[in-house]
């Protein structure tokens, strides 16, 4: 399924409507100042920056960026830049608005802020990728900073261009700046397992959802919709808790085997683009199949809107947790709601790639590098604590798991908020 295709139906609604209507909904579970509320529907301020680019054969492109910045009571700005030729203003405010709310789930010490460049990474070089990048980085240089707004990998992006990014914010500071982005290289300042973190967030997610359902891992069957960072190490971690993967998938489609594939002998998308749906598999089917096939757990990890209000009603699954940022739209979350299949948000389930975006801060501001085991010891830690506040809320009140998680993310905004009180 291409980006494309999955966004046709769906048109109706943008990031940052849904964004807005599932604040709206939590706030009516809170006694949360109006103000407040209001505040938050709205971004601090978004810029729009032209990146001229210089092609290889020399010709001159105009590109249009953007970065939003949402909100930053609890600390700075922090989200992804994606590269990809769907980049809007309003999908990057919405994408801001939930980087907002994964931090204060995750109770980590930073806003919400997103950005990307409107252009698909498949038409460059990566000469052309690194002047872009470089050129990005210069003119978003008024408006970010280690203890202002800190960017981060997302759709088309990985830790080489996070590397130019650095370097190239770094050569004008006159000062090398390991904490303007996260998920670097570990060589220059990056996080051994930050590339696996949201993936591995995933997993350790779902298995704290499945033992809160008292399913048996071995019994458990998982399907993984995109099998990139995210969807292959949620996999991979699920296949080593014994549950049986039988169905992943890349953009061209997906393959299935009842029995189980075995997750580390699928090379995935990013390992090898095309091996995925190339791989020799019992059954293959289309991306649109592995959303309806009767699992116990569907992990919509690719790209968001994929569940919408057309095709809620045939997914067979009996729990989704949303590997991607915002697979699922207003109205298929209705539509789950009422069909009772359990949904387990984004904001909670990919948390683990800005935790260890945290850790890798920390570990730059404070020149020490931290152990694998350390920061997966650490990732644990940290995702089972905001399970905790979440299935309290869920436990207390007659809410979705979404609605739950909203409403531990929002408290602790809204408390931000009335501390540091408005001014002037
Ligand atoms: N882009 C990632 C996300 O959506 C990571 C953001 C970060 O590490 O700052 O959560």
């Amino acid at each position: 399924m291409t980006a494309d295709e999955s966004q046709s139906d769906h048109a109706e609604e943008s990031a940052v409507e849904t964004a807005r209507r599932q604040l709206e909904r939590a706030a009516t579970h809170l006694d949360v100042d109006e103000g407040i509320v209001d505040r938050l529907r709205y971004p601090k301020d978004v810029y729009r920056v032209t990146i001229p680019l210089e092609r290889d054969d020399g010709s001159r492109e105009m590109l249009t960026g953007y970065r939003a910045h949402h909100d930053n009571v609890r600390g700075p700005y922090k989200g992804g830049l994606r590269y990809h030729p769907g980049v809007t203003e309003e999908e990057c405010v919405g994408l801001a608005m939930w980087m907002t709310w994964k931090c204060a789930v995750m109770d980590i010490p930073f806003g919400g802020g997103k950005g990307g460049v409107v252009v698909d990474p498949k038409d460059l070089s990566d000469d052309e990728k690194e002047r872009l990048t470089r050129r990005f980085a210069e003119e978003l240089r008024p408006v970010i900073g280690p203890m202002k707004d800190i960017p981060a990998p997302d759709m088309g992006t990985d830790p080489a261009t996070m590397a130019w990014f650095m370097d190239a914010y770094s050569m004008q500071e006159g000062e090398t700046s390991p904490g303007i982005v996260t998920g670097k290289p570990p060589v220059v300042g990056g996080s051994y397992g930050r590339e696996e973190a949201p993936g591995r967030s995933v997993g350790i997610i779902t298995r704290e959802a499945m033992d809160y359902y008292g399913w048996d891992p071995a019994e458990t069957t998982v399907a993984v919709q995109g099998f990139g960072s995210v969807g292959a190490n949620a996999a991979r971690y699920l296949d080593d808790l014994g549950a049986s993967v039988v169905a992943v998938s890349d953009v061209d489609g997906a393959i299935y085997d009842p029995d189980g594939l075995d997750t580390t002998d699928v090379e995935d998308h990013d390992e090898r683009p095309g091996m995925v749906s190339g791989y020799d598999a019992p059954e293959s089917l289309t991306n649109e199949q592995l959303l309806e096939l009767d699992v116990d757990v569907l992990i919509p990890a690719a790209i968001g809107n994929v569940l919408t209000g057309m095709n809620a009603r045939e997914v067979s699954a009996d729990m989704i947790v949303e590997g991607a940022n915002g697979p699922a739209t207003s109205d298929a979350d209705r539509i789950f709601e009422e069909r009772e299949i359990p949904v387990i948000p984004d904001i909670v389930a990919n948390a683990g790639g800005v935790t260890v975006s945290y850790f890798e801060w920390l570990q730059d501001i404070n020149r020490r590098k931290w152990s694998v085991e350390r920061v997966n010891d650490e990732l644990e830690a940290e995702m089972c604590s905001a399970w905790e506040a979440i299935r309290k809320e869920y436990d207390t009140r007659d809410v979705t798991w979404r609605d739950a998680t909203y409403i531990v993310a929002l408290e602790r905004i809204a408390e931000g908020h009335e501390a540091r009180g408005l001014w002037p």
